[in-house]
C-alpha cells in the first residue's frame, strides 16, 4: 500500500516554495529595539509629508514614515506595539531577528521560489473544480452534538470570531525603511487610516487606487500593522480565485492563470472520469447514510449511465467503466465501518504529518452538512466548490507514561476533501484544503481549525491543521495572481504603460513538458510576449510547439486574445455588486430581486431529466410585509443567469436560471436545494440570532465567460490544432469547389434534392448548387424573406440523404430552432443539444431530455453520434458586441463578412424575397439595400392583412368609438394601410425611466388595443409578432398581453429567423429632449425589425423624438412621401373603452392635461430641410456592411 501522505520534508519544501523569498516569518523574529518616543503619537494620518522613497506613480503621503522612523532604532517595538500598533505579544524569541530581506523584484521572487517539484497530470486533473454541476441533492443535516464517551474531555465547536473586515481603497503607497505604507480610504466611511505592511507583505503589489481588504483591527489611531504573525491583506479582493487554482500556484504563477484564461473542454482522461465517478458514489454514501454494497453498486450503474458521455470520450465499455469504479471505490465500506460513527473508533486513525510523535488522534465523521457546495468569500477574495462538508468528532491523546493517558475530545465542522488519484501531489491537496477552511468558517459561522483529507487509493484520513504560515503565504500567492489578472483588466486602456499579465515561464524543463497548459502556454509566450529563446531549459519545447506559427498568426491570435478580453471585462464589471451592494441598491439598478421568499404552494413541473444546472425549481415572491416594484421592471428576464442569495452571509447558495417572470413571481431552476430550516439554522449560527430567511435574486452576469471562446481561437494555433480552419479563416485560402456542372448531374439521381429544389427559383437553385459542390465553404448571402431557412432546410435533406452528416448552428436558440421546426417531418435522426429549457418547445423532442436514458455506451452512441444532423447553438460573441473599444478593434467583424469580403467568388446573392409584399419591402430597400431586392411572386408583392371577420363591426361603430373625426383604429385595421407610421406627439405618449431602463406605457397601451382589434376581427393569435428594441417594454408588453399565448413578444435580437403576417413595433423613445439612445441608432436592429412583416406592419413613436437620427429621419420622410403617416389626435388611446385593458395604467385626467400642454410645441410639422442622408454610401457603403445587414437579417 503507498503511502498516501507526504512526509514532513516534502511538506516543508512545499511551503518553502510558497514562503522562499517572502520573509523569515519560520523563523522566530526578533524585532530590531525600538524605543517609543514622542515622536511615536505623531503617527497619524494627517502628519506632514517629507515623502522619501514613494513608488513611481504614488503622491505624497499624509503620513511620513521616514521622519517617523528617525531614531528608530531606539524604539521598543514591544511597547509600542502593545500600544497602538499590534497587540502585544511575548517576546520568546531570544535569536536576533534576520536582518531585512533585500527586496526583490516579483519576478526574482518567483524564480527562486519555484523548485521542480513531480507533478501528476491525471491527478492535478481531478480538481473538483472542473466538475459538472452537482446532480444529487444537497444534504444539509442539522448538526447534533456527538455523545462523549467516558474518560475523554469533551470539547463543543466554537463559534466563529469573524475577523474584523475593512475593504479600503489605497489612497497612496509609500515604501520606507523596509515597510510598506499605505494611505487607505474605508470605502464605507470614508475614513483616512494607515495600513502598514511589514516582513513579507512588503513585497505586495499595492498600488493607489487599488480595493483592498484589511482582516484585522485598527488601533485608536486609524492605524493597523499587517506582519508574519498578525492580520491580513487582501488586495482586489472582488477577484475571486478558486481554491484549486490557487493550490497549484507554488509550482507555476503562470499555470493558474493560463487555465483561467482558456478552458479547454478536451481534458477528459480516465483519471479525471473514474475520479468524478468515485466522488459522486462517496457523495451519495455520505448523504444517504448507506454503504453497503448493494447501494454501492446500484450507484455505481446510475452514476455510469448518467455519465455514458464521458466514457464516450475516453472510449471505455459501461461493463469496463463498472469495474474501474468498482475497484476503485472498493475501501468505502471499510471507511463507512472505520470513520462514520458519533464517537470515534479505535481503528479511525486521523493521520497528523504536523503532530509530535506521541501524539495521536483518532476520527469520527458524526454527520454530513452539504456536498459539492459553492462558497464564494469576497472577504478572502476566494471561491471554492468542496467535495463535502461535514461534522467530525476528533479524539486527541498524548501518550506519556509518566502522566495517565487522557483523550480530549472535540467536534468540529470541517472541509472533507476525496482525493481518488496518486498522491504526489499532496501537498496541492492540503493547500486547497486548508483554504477551504477560511471558506467554511466564514460560511457556517464556526471555528474551522483544521480539514480533511481522504485518500481512496491508500485508505487514510489526513487531517490539515489551519497554519497561519501556509495560510499567509497562499494569500500572498493569491494577491498576486490578483495583481497580474488586474494587469489583464487594466489592458488596453493605456497601451504604452502595458505591463505583463502573466508571470512568467518558470523554464523548468520536466515539469512544463508535463504541464497540462503547455501548449497554451507556449502559445502565449510566443504570440502575446513575444519572447526569443534559444538557450532556455525549455528552448527546444518551446520551438517545438510554436515554429510552425507564421507572423500573420502571432498577430491574429494577439489582436482578437485582446479583442475578447476587452469584451469580457464589461461583461465581468458586475459581479462584484452581488457583495459591494445591497439587494435594494442593486434592485434600483434593475438587477435584482429584494427581499424575496419561496412560495410553498407552487407546484413545480417535471425538471428535465439531464440538466445538469437545473435540478430543483422553485417560484420566489416577494415578502409579504414588504412592496416592491414588478418584477418586469429592470433587467432580468426569462432565460437569464441567476444566483440565490441571502445578505449578507450568504453568497451564491444557488445558481441557474429564470424560467418564468411574471409582476408578482419568478419561477427559478437551480442546482442546490434551498431548505428554509436549513438554511436559518446556518443564519442562527452565524448571527447568534434567530431571524427570517429572506432572499435576494440577483443577475448573474458571468455565467457565459469567455475562456471557452479564447480556447477555441488558441486551437487554431497549437501545434496540433485545427489545422483545416487555421488555413480557410486565418490565412484566407482560397475555398476549392468541384465542377458544379458534374455536380448538378449527380444531384439530379438524388430524389431529396429534386424534390426540395422544385419551385425554387434561379438564384436559390444557383446557392443550393454552389454549397453542394463546395469542398471547404460556400456564402449564402439572403437579404430578408429570400428563402434562407428554406434553402437550409433543403440542403440538410439533400446532404443527409447523400450519407452524410450535417451540424446545424448558429448563435442564437432561436435562430437554429426554427430551422428544425421546419425539419419535423425528416425520416432521419436529428438531435439538439443545449439547455432544455431554452429549446423551442417544437424542437425540445430533439434533444435527450426527451428520450429514454440510455444505459449501455452502444444506445448512448447510437442516441448521440447516429443522428445524422446535429444542432446546437455556438459558442460565439454576442452579433452585438458590447464593449466599445472591442466594438472599434473589429470584434463585431463577423466570420461571414471576414471570409466574404476575402473571396467574393464563394457569395451566392439571393434577392428576391418571399416574406415582405411590396410596400414593406419598400421600407427596406431604401433605406438599406438600395433597391436590391425583389418580390420572389406577384402574390407576396400584392398580400394584405385579411380581416376575417371584417372590421370589428359594432366596436368602431359610432357611440361605442369616441374618436370625433375619423378612427384611427378603422385606418389601422384597414386592408390597404400596409405599413403606417402611428405618430404620438399629439397624443402624447411619453417614454419613463425604470431604473436605468425605459419603457413607453402609453405605447404599450396602443399596442394592446390595436392587437385586440385585429384579433376581434378573426386575426389569429399566431399572425401577430410585436416588438420593441426595448427590454423592458418588452417585458411590459408581455405582462399586458399574458393572456395571449400565441402571439410573440420579441425584441430584435430575439426576432431573428421569424416573419408574421403583421408585425407591430413600439419604438418607445418620446421626450423633448429628443434622446433617443444607442439602441434606435443601431440600424441593424431597426432593420430587422422592419423585416419581419409580410402583410402589415405599423410601427408606433414620437416623430420628433425619432427624428433625431439620420436613418430614422429617411425613414419618416419616407412615410410622409407615400402617405403613410398616421398622426393620433390627442387623448387617442381613451377612445375605445371596450379596449381598454385593466393591466394598463390608465393615466390621470392631471397627468394627462399635464402632458397636453408640451403637445403644442411638440405637433410641429417636420421641418422641410430634412436632411437626407446619402443612404448608399453613409449606410451601406458598398456589399460589406450589406453582408451583416443580411446575416442580421435572419
Ligand atoms: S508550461 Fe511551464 S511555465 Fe508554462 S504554465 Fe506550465 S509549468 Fe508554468
Amino acid at each position: 500500500m503507498p503511502q498516501a501522505i507526504p512526509n514532513i520534508p516534502d511538506e516543508d519544501a512545499f511551503m518553502k516554495n510558497l514562503l522562499s523569498g517572502l520573509d523569515s516569518t519560520c523563523q522566530p523574529e526578533h524585532p530590531p529595539k525600538l524605543k517609543r518616543t514622542a515622536s511615536c503619537s505623531s503617527i497619524a494620518p494627517q502628519t506632514p509629508s517629507k515623502h522619501t522613497g514613494s513608488r513611481p506613480g504614488s503622491h505624497s503621503n499624509n503620513l511620513d514614515i521616514s521622519m517617523l522612523l528617525d531614531g528608530a532604532e531606539n524604539w521598543d517595538w514591544n511597547d509600542m506595539e502593545a500600544d497602538f500598533l499590534t497587540p502585544k505579544k511575548s517576546n520568546s524569541g531570544k535569536t536576533p531577528m534576520k536582518p531585512p530581506s533585500v527586496k526583490r523584484s516579483s519576478v526574482a521572487r518567483r524564480s527562486a521560489s519555484l523548485s521542480a517539484t513531480a507533478l501528476d497530470v491525471n491527478a492535478l486533473l481531478e480538481g473538483a473544480e472542473n466538475w459538472d454541476w452537482a446532480d444529487m441533492e444537497d444534504d444539509f443535516i442539522t448538526p447534533k452534538k456527538p455523545k462523549a464517551k467516558s474518560g475523554t474531555v469533551a470539547m463543543p465547536a466554537k463559534r466563529h470570531a469573524k475577523e474584523t473586515c475593512t475593504r479600503c481603497v489605497v489612497d497612496d503607497v509609500r515604501v520606507d525603511r523596509e515597510l510598506q505604507v499605505l494611505s487607505v480610504r474605508v470605502q464605507s466611511s470614508r475614513d483616512s487610516r494607515t495600513v502598514i505592511l511589514c516582513d513579507d507583505w512588503v513585497d505586495a503589489d499595492i498600488r493607489k487606487g487599488n480595493t483592498i481588504n484589511v482582516l484585522g483591527d485598527f488601533d485608536s489611531f486609524g492605524i493597523i500593522k499587517i506582519t508574519s504573525k498578525i492580520n491580513f491583506l487582501i488586495n482586489h479582493p472582488d477577484i475571486l480565485i478558486t481554491a484549486t487554482a490557487l493550490s497549484n500556484a507554488p509550482q507555476c504563477r503562470r499555470k493558474p492563470l493560463l487555465s483561467a484564461l482558456v478552458r479547454s473542454s478536451l481534458d477528459f482522461t480516465p483519471a479525471l472520469v473514474w475520479g468524478n465517478m468515485v466522488h459522486e458514489v462517496m457523495q451519495i454514501c455520505m448523504a444517504e447514510q448507506r454503504w453497503d454494497d448493494r447501494f454501492i453498486e446500484e450507484h455505481t450503474k446510475e452514476i455510469i449511465n448518467k455519465k455514458l458521455a464521458e466514457l464516450v470520450k475516453i472510449n471505455v465499455s459501461v461493463d469496463d467503466a463498472k469495474r474501474e469504479v468498482k475497484a476503485r471505490s472498493r475501501g468505502l465500506r471499510m471507511f463507512s465501518e472505520r470513520y462514520i460513527a458519533e464517537t470515534p473508533k479505535a481503528d479511525a486513525v486521523l493521520t497528523n504529518t504536523r503532530a509530535a510523535a506521541n501524539q495521536s488522534s483518532l476520527l469520527a465523521i458524526s454527520q454530513l452538512h452539504d456536498v459539492e457546495e459553492d462558497i464564494w468569500s469576497p472577504t478572502y477574495g476566494l471561491k471554492g466548490k468542496l467535495d463535502a462538508t461535514v461534522q467530525a468528532v476528533i479524539a486527541e491523546s498524548t501518550i506519556d507514561k509518566r502522566v495517565k493517558s487522557e483523550s480530549l475530545l472535540s467536534t468540529h465542522t470541517m472541509p472533507f476533501e476525496i482525493k481518488t488519484g496518486k498522491t504526489v501531489a499532496g501537498m496541492e491537496h492540503r493547500a486547497q484544503t486548508m483554504l477551504y477552511t477560511l471558506l467554511i468558517a466564514e460560511r457556517y459561522g464556526v471555528d474551522v481549525p483544521s480539514g480533511l483529507l481522504y485518500y481512496t487509493q491508500s485508505e487514510e484520513v489526513v487531517r490539515v491543521p489551519q497554519s497561519r504560515n501556509e495560510l499567509r503565504a497562499l494569500i500572498g500567492a493569491r494577491n498576486e495572481m490578483a495583481s497580474y489578472m488586474m494587469r489583464r483588466n487594466t489592458h488596453g486602456k493605456e497601451k504604452d504603460l502595458e505591463e505583463p499579465f502573466l508571470p512568467p515561464t518558470i523554464d523548468d524543463e520536466r515539469m512544463c513538458k508535463k504541464c497540462y497548459a503547455l501548449d497554451t502556454c507556449m502559445l502565449f509566450r510566443k504570440a502575446v510576449e513575444n519572447v526569443v529563446d534559444t538557450s532556455s531549459p525549455i528552448a527546444d519545447v518551446y520551438d517545438l510547439k510554436t515554429s510552425h506559427l507564421k507572423p500573420s498568426h502571432l498577430t491574429f491570435f494577439k489582436q482578437w486574445e485582446e479583442l475578447i478580453s476587452l469584451e469580457e471585462q464589461d461583461a465581468t464589471r458586475f459581479r462584484k455588486e452581488l457583495w459591494c451592494m445591497t439587494a435594494q441598491e442593486r434592485e434600483d439598478k434593475g438587477r435584482c430581486f429584494n427581499s424575496m421568499v419561496i412560495d410553498a404552494s407552487f407546484q413545480p413541473g417535471k425538471v428535465p431529466n439531464n440538466g445538469k444546472i437545473h435540478q430543483y425549481t422553485y417560484c420566489f415572491v416577494r415578502a409579504s410585509a414588504v412592496r416592491g416594484a414588478s418584477f418586469l421592471n429592470g433587467h432580468m428576464s426569462r432565460g437569464d443567469a441567476i444566483t440565490i442569495s441571502v445578505e449578507p452571509d450568504l453568497l451564491a447558495l444557488a445558481r441557474g436560471f429564470i424560467l418564468e417572470l411574471t409582476p408578482e413571481t419568478v419561477v427559478v431552476g437551480v442546482d442546490h436545494e434551498l431548505s428554509v430550516d436549513k438554511i436559518q439554522t446556518r443564519l442562527e449560527m452565524l448571527r447568534g440570532a434567530r431571524i427570517a430567511v429572506l432572499f435576494r435574486v440577483d443577475k448573474d452576469e458571468m455565467s457565459g465567460g469567455m475562456a471557452r471562446i479564447r480556447d477555441n481561437l488558441a486551437q487554431l494555433f497549437y501545434v496540433e490544432g485545427d489545422v483545416r480552419r487555421l488555413e480557410l479563416v486565418v490565412d484566407l485560402r482560397r475555398p476549392l469547389f468541384d465542377n458544379e456542372e458534374t455536380i448538378a448531374d449527380d444531384l439530379q439521381h438524388i430524389p431529396e434534392y429534386v424534390r426540395t429544389s422544385s419551385g425554387m427559383n434561379p438564384g436559390q437553385l444557383a446557392a443550393m448548387k454552389r454549397a453542394l459542390s463546395a469542398r471547404d465553404y460556400a456564402l449564402i448571402l439572403g437579404m430578408p424573406g429570400t428563402g434562407k431557412t428554406t434553402i437550409i432546410t433543403a440542403l440538410i435533406r439533400t446532404i443527409v440523404a447523400m450519407g452524410k452528416t450535417v451540424l446545424l448552428t448558429s448563435y442564437t436558440h432561436s435562430a437554429v430552432d426554427t430551422i428544425l421546426l421546419k425539419l419535423q417531418d425528416a425520416d432521419f435522426g436529428i438531435l439538439r443539444i443545449g439547455n432544455v429549457d431554452k429549446v423551442h418547445p417544437g424542437a425540445r423532442r430533439f434533444t435527450l431530455a426527451e428520450r429514454r436514458l440510455p444505459t449501455t455506451v452502444e444506445e448512448l452512441e447510437n442516441q448521440i453520434i447516429a443522428p445524422p444532423v446535429v444542432a446546437t447553438t455556438c459558442l460565439t460573441i454576442d452579433q452585438y458586441v458590447r464593449n466599445p473599444a472591442a466594438r472599434k478593434g473589429g470584434l463585431e467583424t463577423s466570420l461571414f463578412r471576414r471570409l466574404s469580403e476575402a473571396h467574393p467568388h464563394a457569395v451566392i446573392d439571393l434577392t428576391y424575397q418571399y416574406r415582405m409584399n411590396e410596400d414593406i419591402m419598400e421600407l427596406s430597400n431604401k433605406l438599406i439595400y438600395g433597391d436590391r431586392l425583389r418580390c420572389g411572386s406577384e402574390e407576396v408583392a400584392k398580400s394584405t392583412l385579411v380581416l376575417p371577420k371584417g372590421c370589428m363591426t359594432g366596436t368602431l361603430d359610432l357611440g361605442v368609438c369616441l374618436c370625433e373625426d375619423s378612427c384611427w383604429l378603422r385606418h389601422l385595421l384597414s386592408e390597404s394601410s400596409k405599413v403606417v407610421f402611428v405618430d404620438t406627439d399629439r397624443l402624447p405618449a411619453r417614454d419613463s425611466r425604470v431604473g436605468d431602463l425605459v419603457q413607453n406605457d402609453v405605447e404599450a397601451n396602443l399596442v394592446y388595443q390595436i392587437t385586440e382589434a385585429f384579433l376581434r376581427s378573426g386575426v389569429q393569435e399566431d399572425q401577430i409578432g410585436i416588438m420593441s428594441l426595448y427590454r423592458q417594454q418588452i417585458k411590459l408588453l408581455s405582462h399586458i398581453l399574458q393572456d395571449r399565448k400565441d402571439i410573440e413578444i420579441l425584441t430584435a435580437d430575439r426576432s431573428q429567423g421569424r416573419d408574421k403576417d403583421c408585425i407591430i413595433i413600439s419604438m418607445v423613445r418620446s421626450n423633448d429632449q429628443g434622446q433617443i439612445g444607442d439602441l434606435l441608432k443601431d440600424w441593424r436592429r431597426v432593420n430587422v425589425s422592419f423585416t419581419r412583416a409580410r402583410s402589415k406592419l405599423i410601427i408606433i413613436g414620437s416623430r420628433k423624438t425619432l427624428n433625431s437620427t439620420e436613418l430614422l429621419s429617411v425613414f419618416l420622410r419616407l412615410m410622409d412621401e407615400r402617405g403613410w403617416m398616421l398622426t393620433l389626435p390627442p387623448n387617442a388611446d381613451v377612445k375605445h373603452p371596450a379596449l381598454q385593458s385593466e393591466r394598463c395604467g390608465i393615466r390621470s385626467p392631471a397627468k394627462r392635461s399635464k402632458e397636453n400642454e408640451s403637445v403644442a410645441s411638440v405637433n410641429e410639422p417636420l421641418s422641410k430641410k430634412l436632411k437626407t442622408p446619402k443612404v448608399e454610401e453613409g449606410i451601406l457603403k458598398g456589399r460589406p456592411i450589406l453582408q451583416d445587414v443580411v446575416n442580421g437579417g435572419r
